[in-house]
């Protein structure tokens, strides 16, 4: 069988509560795409993200958000 179209599934990234390491305030995403996935086989994959108090772009390790490349 194949899917014709996919349940909305809720993404562990958009559950996730998210203290920013430079102001310090919590946030949690409400798109996928304000988070940027980079795969790094070397230190592990993470997160780009911009805190939407400070606008600091933050870096955080995939395994917070159970998802990585690197099992
Ligand atoms: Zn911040």
């Amino acid at each position: 069988m194949k899917i014709i179209k996919r349940s909305k599934e809720r993404a562990p990234l958009l559950d996730k509560k998210i203290t920013c390491e430079e102001c310090d305030c919590q946030f949690q995403l409400e798109s996928e795409r304000e988070a940027k996935f980079v795969a790094d086989f070397r230190d592990g994959d993470y997160y780009e993200i911009t805190c939407p108090q400070c606008h600091v772009r933050g870096t955080y390790q995939a395994t917070l958000f159970q998802r990585s490349s690197v099992e």
